[in-house]
């Protein structure tokens, strides 16, 4: 038997155990997706496997965990079916294969790094032409043609994009498979799953944070999810701003230091630096026996070639007037076409399946509620009809 099917056979058994124990009910969504079924199929696993956020609450309060016989680690067995994901339901699948086992985000840096390193020697003429001071405005688009960029990036940013757009449906579709017309998806639902997305409400542990990196609870993972997610997002607006003002209001960069993009930029990419300093340094000191080694391996490859991205970006801010300015613009956008390349397969991708996962989430809670408050209502009325029934016979 393959290590996919054991891990699967193994998450399955270990679900139904949970089911009929139940004590963790309550510690987050997936409990409650677990409390809803009563068999485990495939794509129900996979479905929980990206509910999971590893905060381990479950595997720290679990007396069965290994040694026992019972071997219960939902931890484990959710990263490594989430890593299962990133694979499976990718674009194009043998390259998505083949790509994510073996090209990291560090080694794709590297290449593209290089690529355009030799791309801007070939349009300047040569080390010498490429390495002339440029600085002011058009400073960036003397070294490489603006046409010649726009290019590049459209055709990386349309392939991240069908990739993700492409694995999103797959997934929805399989873990959607199977439920009636009763349980289709409502605006509401769509908007309970974004506010626990972008509150992050499933890592604050009811206020007491999650029980990682260490079995005491902690604060600290959440916030720097926060400063990662919310300083990329600060990141896409300064590049889309910039756009607008290149393209609309024809005022091409470099831009003042104190320019709306700049600040933008900055305060982005300074969040993204703590942010994911923070996250690798918890998880370099995070539990060794709960983790799962593809997992870390894969988690830290994107959080490296995430940091890459952050730090070139600011030293080429601080540095643009500077005759290495080229340099650093060929690492900049060798790192940012490495992470728009590797997006598709990598760990890049885990927040469209995640974020797929709680808008099943949030409908599947809406009808367990509806149902529970229809099953109220009834014992409500059997309640005041025998009442009444004992107050007319008195
Ligand atoms: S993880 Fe352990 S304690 Fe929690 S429900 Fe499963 S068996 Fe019970
Ligand atoms: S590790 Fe945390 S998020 Fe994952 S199932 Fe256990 S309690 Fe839920």
């Amino acid at each position: 038997m393959s290590d996919k099917l054991d891990l699967m056979a193994d998450g399955k058994r270990q679900m139904e155990l949970c089911n009929a124990c139940r004590y963790c009910e309550g510690y987050c969504a997936v409990w409650r997706a677990i409390e809803w079924r009563r068999e485990f199929s495939d794509r129900d696993m996979t479905y929980l496997a990206n509910l999971c956020h590893d905060c381990r609450d479950c595997y720290y309060a679990c007396p069965f965990i290994p040694p026992h016989d019972f071997g219960i680690h939902p931890p484990k067995v959710f990263a490594g079916l989430r890593e299962e994901t990133y694979r499976k339901y990718a674009w194009p699948g043998k390259w998505a294969k083949a790509l994510g086992e073996r090209v990291s985000g560090f080694w794709a840096t590297f290449v593209f790094s290089i690529l355009f390193i030799l791309g801007f020697m070939f349009v300047n003429g040569g080390v010498e032409g490429m390495l002339q001071p440029h600085t002011g405005e058009n400073a960036f688009y003397a070294v490489f043609p603006q046409n010649l960029m726009i290019s590049v990036f459209t055709l990386l940013g349309l392939w991240m994009v069908a990739g993700w757009g492409i694995g999103a449906s797959r997934y929805w579709k399989d873990i959607r498979s199977g439920k009636s017309i009763k349980e289709k998806v409502l605006f509401k639902d769509i908007k309970t799953a974004t506010l626990y997305a972008a509150s992050l409400k499933y890592l604050d542990g009811e206020g007491a944070g999650c029980t990682y990196p260490s079995e005491e609870p902690a604060k600290s993972r959440r916030l720097f999810h926060h400063l990662v997610g919310y300083g990329f997002l600060l990141d896409l607006a300064s590049t889309t701003l910039a756009a607008f003002y290149e393209h609309i209001l024809h005022d091409p960069a470099p831009y003042p230091l104190l320019h709306p993009v700049v600040i933008l930029g900055s305060v982005g990419g300074i969040m993204l630096i703590i942010g994911l300093i923070g996250l690798l340094y918890l998880k370099s000191k995070s539990d060794k026996d709960v983790n799962d080694e593809k997992a870390v391996k894969t988690g830290s490859a994107f959080s490296v070639a995430l940091l890459i991205v952050a730090i070139t970006g600011m030293v080429l801010l601080a540095l643009r007037e500077t005759a290495i300015m080229q340099v650093l613009l060929a690492i900049h956008l060798g790192s940012v076409a490495a992470l728009f390349f590797t997006a598709p397969y990598s760990k890049f991708s885990h927040f469209v399946y995640r974020y797929l996962s709680l808008v099943n989430y949030a409908q599947e809670e809406r009808v367990a509620n509806e149902r529970e408050a229809i099953k109220h209502a009834k014992l409500v009325k059997k309640a005041v009809a025998a009442t009444s029934g004992i107050s007319a016979k008195q």
